[in-house]
């Protein structure tokens, strides 16, 4: 198949091949289809598997061919939940847009807000948005939503890890009518939060799964290394990058201290490295990512602020330093090697704080790792043992139920936790809970 068999316009077809894309992904054949047919849809497949064409040619073509609902209302929103995802996706709409009489910006939080106003004054076509900031626009009547034709989201189950529900309701309650279509991607679909904001989001959508989420990625090498402490693990890393002629190497460690302190010690043994996290500004975090993919730096070392759809063809290897804490964001960051076909290397190190991490990511890829070793650097820890059951007499009733309520308060803090480590210790982007107080026009919030 190719995409001149889509009935996409000429002036599409044409940028595409100046991209030099002919073949459509499997993602791509099954999803534009659907989604040029005017349907709701819910799309899932691998990283790097081509997601973001498989949105915007579809929003291209329907602009093209459709009249608008409205004169000033933007017709596409795209909602993204990390400003370089937005970014990203905005780079490949100004690809599309290009020649054509469309108009796209871009809003994102950590920008100046007036300028975003001035933006959107001037009727922009599409909008590509981290949706915190979108909906303060809307609070603040810069844009309305009465004519929107198409809502995208794209890598939705973040987007809800993030905490927006709230703010992707109230967007979607702006556009509330019969004649709007809804996209919703990511690579990861089967999270529970995602079915139950679909069925209020989408009108009887079509699904497309191109393999699970959790299916093995071919093109992707996956080694694993057991390691006692964290010299061991420094031991292990050092090797590797001796070892190991790669183009460009993202190393994912748990929090941003670990971030600035590997970063500097990889720095002083000589290796072009760069450091990036969530709490840094926004222009500070486009040049680190603009001097990376540029080639400027050969080691960027990051939290999960990085993990997620980052398209950056010269990475050949992702490190998990330490192992991430939510099983399917393993499969977000080794994705950003191994992209649209290309060979990838992915090195997890395991020590005995990451165990129980790495077991997720096993249940959750169904699959049992074998472990790597390199010659002189193999440690003593082979693992640990699963907790022996409790053998304890049954409890009285009245003891059941104490513990019942003590679970459920422990699970709900559990989740606000998490919420706050979202907020807090990784990429927030501009969650929700740091907002500050509402600034007024001429002040330019940083979220
Ligand atoms: P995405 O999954 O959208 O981030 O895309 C990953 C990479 O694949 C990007 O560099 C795209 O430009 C590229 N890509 C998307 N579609 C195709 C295609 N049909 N053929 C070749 N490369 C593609």
């Amino acid at each position: 198949m190719q995409f001149t068999d889509f009935s996409l316009d000429q002036r599409l077809l044409q940028t595409l091949k100046h991209m030099g894309i002919d073949t459509p992904t499997e993602i791509q054949e099954q999803a534009i289809p659907i989604a040029l047919a005017g349907k709701d849809l819910m799309a899932s497949s691998k990283t790097g598997s081509g997601k973001t064409l498989a949105f915007l040619l579809p929003a291209m073509q329907r602009m093209i061919s459709c009249k608008a609902l409205s004169k000033r209302d933007p017709r596409a929103v795209i909602l993204l939940p990390t400003r370089e995802l937005a970014t990203q996706v905005y780079s490949q709409l100004r690809l599309l847009v290009a020649n054509t009489q469309f108009k796209a910006t871009k809003i994102l939080g950590g920008e100046n807000f007036n300028d975003q106003a001035k933006a959107l004054a001037r009727d922009p076509h599409f909008v590509v948005a981290t949706p915190g900031r979108l909906a303060d626009h809307l609070k603040q009547h810069h844009l309305h939503l009465n004519g929107l034709e198409l809502l995208i989201f794209d890598e939705a189950d973040r987007m809800l890890d993030l905490g927006f529900a709230e703010q992707l309701k109230q967007i979607n309650g702006a556009a509330d009518h019969k004649r709007r279509q809804t996209l919703m991607f990511s690579a990861t679909l089967d999270h529970g939060d995602v079915d139950e904001i679909a069925a209020e989001l989408l009108k009887t959508p079509e699904h497309v799964a191109i393999g699970a989420g959790n299916l093995e990625h071919k093109d992707i090498t996956q080694r694993i290394f057991l390691c006692d402490h964290l010299d061991h693990k420094e031991a292990l890393l050092s090797r590797i990058l001796k070892d190991e002629q790669q183009k460009q190497i993202i190393i994912f460690t748990a929090t941003r201290q670990d971030t600035d302190r590997l970063a500097k010690k990889l720095a002083d043994d000589g290796f072009k490295t760069a450091s990036l996290s969530g709490e840094l500004k926004q222009n500070a975090r486009n040049q680190i990512m603009d001097e990376f993919s540029r080639g400027l730096q050969q080691i960027l070392v990051t939290t999960d602020v990085a993990s997620r759809g980052l398209d950056l063809l010269n990475v050949s290897l992702v490190i998990n330093f330490d192992m991430p804490k939510f099983a399917e964001e393993y499969v977000h960051r080794i994705g950003r090697t191994g992209r649209a076909g290309a060979k990838g290397d992915a090195v997890s190190l395991v020590g005995p704080k990451d165990w129980v991490n790495f077991t997720q990511v096993q249940t959750f890829l169904n699959k049992q790792f074998a472990f790597s070793e390199l010659e002189g650097l193999k440690g003593k820890f082979t693992g640990l043992k699963p907790k022996a059951k409790n053998n304890k007499k049954a409890k009285p009733a009245a003891a059941k139920k104490k513990a019942a309520t003590a679970k459920k308060k422990s699970a709900a803090k559990a989740t606000a936790n998490r919420d706050r480590r979202f907020a807090t210790g990784v990429d927030v982007g501009d969650a929700p809970m740091l907002r500050k107080p509402k600034a007024k026009l001429q002040d330019t919030p940083e979220d």
